[in-house]
């Protein structure tokens, strides 16, 4: 029996959530299939920083700041926890603090809303922080962080009793011609259709993928929690940060902090480590995290990561005793020169993929401006 709805969703992770969302909210009648029984890809196992100072003044951030304001809203709408703490950007060296100080001066009239804190400042208002040799720090507002693990579960229920989105979950799409969308139990005629399927480059469209610049990478992570829990602060980085995020590539002081890390500690570069630690609601520690990049990724996690990860979160985080009850990895689909990937293999067919490392923090921008477009 043929079923029928305005708009098909395929995947159950930020992205396709984000779609259905958008799309529920226009008044379209939504299905959204998962092929798990539960979503468990990259938007479950990220750190859930929604994350704005990573991105670019321009189009990105733009979108950043319209999916933190959505955000809030679903939160709001539907009880989940979501922390506006902001970030920290901590300088132990002065080629840090150096770049530290050139992005707020590159940037004094974008619309981050950051303010440069010297080392006293940050001593008083956050004992987390190591005091040895702090030398300034970057204080910035836009960050919020949600528990992934708890929003992914959450929001297909609430979209589902709120917005009568009809849920597949366990339902893998194997086939689309549009206007049809196959999974192994249903056919479902549909308008339009929206492919979010992260990682799985195989099953829909492959040829989008054979030939486009797009890889895979896989970060290692870790939970751990204190035997005192503390109020959570603003998320912490430290120097490594720097060299990661594209907001910070302007910068030319960087190349210097690029040279000592590079000389001094190769294996960051290596596996393209850089040290963040989040805070859950549970009052567990979230760190991570590695890069390593392929279309076909090694399965087995390296314990020498995780020990280099710990090693540099001891130089900027003071509390002691941590204890690391989890350890696993993710893997998302990383564009070479571009954020995101909006293709249209057929009419009234989008594919959205390829946000690398910041799906939580652009999903429902982009998605807003996506479903803008198409209803
Ligand atoms: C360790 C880690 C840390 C990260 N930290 C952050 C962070 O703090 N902040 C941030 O902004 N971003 C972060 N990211 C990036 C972010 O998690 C991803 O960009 C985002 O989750 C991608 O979402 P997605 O929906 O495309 O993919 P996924 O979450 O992988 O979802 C895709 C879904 O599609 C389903 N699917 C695939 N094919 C089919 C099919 N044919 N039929 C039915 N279902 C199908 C899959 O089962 C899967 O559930 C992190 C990522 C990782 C791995």
């Amino acid at each position: 029996m043929e079923n029928s709805a305005d708009v098909a969703v395929v995947g159950g992770g930020i992205v396709g959530l984000a779609h259905a969302y958008a799309a529920l909210k226009k008044g379209a009648r939504v299905v959204l299939f998962e092929r798990e029984k539960f979503a468990v890809g990259a938007s479950v196992r990220n750190f859930g920083l929604l994350w704005p100072i990573g991105q670019e003044p321009g189009r990105n951030l733009e979108i950043a700041l319209k999916s933190r304001e959505i955000w809030d809203e679903v939160a709001h709408e539907s009880g989940l926890w979501l922390n506006p703490n902001g970030s920290l950007h901590l300088a132990y060296h002065a080629d840090e603090k150096n770049v530290l100080e050139e992005f707020c001066s590159i940037y004094k009239d974008s619309p981050y809303r950051m303010k440069l804190l010297n080392a006293v400042e940050v001593k008083e208002s956050i004992p987390s922080v190591k005091p040895t040799g702090l030398k300034a720090a970057l204080w910035s507002q836009t960050e919020s962080t949600v528990n992934p693990r708890e929003a992914i579960r959450t929001i297909p229920i609430w979209l589902k009793e709120k917005y009568k989105l009809e849920l597949r979950f366990g339902c893998p799409v194997h086939e689309i011609t549009y206007p049809l969308v196959k999974s192994s139990t249903e056919t479902w005629r549909v308008q339009k259709i929206i492919v979010c399927p992260g990682a799985d480059f195989d099953t829909l469209y492959p040829e989008l993928f054979r030939d486009a610049p797009i890889t895979k990478c896989k970060l290692q992570m870790m939970k751990g929690t204190i035997a005192e829990p503390i109020t959570p602060g603003p998320t912490l980085c430290a120097g490594l940060t720097l060299r990661h995020y594209a907001a910070f590539s302007k910068c030319k002081s960087l190349a210097a902090v690029d040279e000592r890390y590079n000389q001094n500690s190769p294996e960051f570069e290596k596996y393209g480590i850089h040290v963040l630690l989040a805070q859950n609601n549970h009052g567990e520690l979230i760190i991570g995290d590695s890069h390593e990049y392929g279309r076909t990724l090694e399965p087995f996690d390296r314990s020498e990561i995780d020990q280099h990860i710990l090693k540099y979160l001891s130089t900027f985080y003071s509390v002691k005793n941590i204890s690391i009850t989890e350890h696993w990895h993710g893997i998302y689909p990383k564009l070479n020169g571009s954020t995101f990937m909006i293709e249209r293999p057929e009419k009234n067919v989008v594919l959205v993929n390829g946000l690398g490392g910041a799906g939580m923090t652009l999903s429902f921008g982009l998605a807003h401006q996506i479903i803008g477009q198409e209803l």
